[in-house]
């Protein structure tokens, strides 16, 4: 098992967030039509051994949304970062809408 730290809540066990997903993804614009790319967006995942950028919510915590660099072998955390701060993805954080201007 492994530790993640929260920016608010300090060392938590990993059994208080929920995997969100890979953060390093990048999601098709709304105008793209093609349906190959829509469909490895959807479909297709990696499994990478080695490190990788994942979202992670603090469920049983702050509920916050977490950036997460982890070794998914060894699980060692090399950072970790509040998912509106991330700059490296285009995506929109999981349970985060984007601003209508309403
Ligand atoms: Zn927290």
């Amino acid at each position: 098992m492994f530790q993640i730290t929260c920016p608010f809540c300090g060392n938590r066990d990993h059994s208080e967030f929920q995997y969100g997903g890979d953060a390093a993804r990048t999601c098709p614009g709304q105008n793209d039509t093609d349906m190959d790319t829509w469909s490895d967006y959807v479909f297709m995942r990696d499994n990478p051994v080695g490190p990788h950028t994942e979202y992670w919510q603090h469920v049983r915590g702050c509920r916050s949304w977490l950036v997460v660099s982890r070794h998914t072998a060894s699980h060692e955390i090399t950072n970790v970062t509040l998912a509106h701060n991330n700059k490296t993805s285009t995506e929109t954080v999981p349970g985060q809408h984007k601003e209508t201007g309403k």
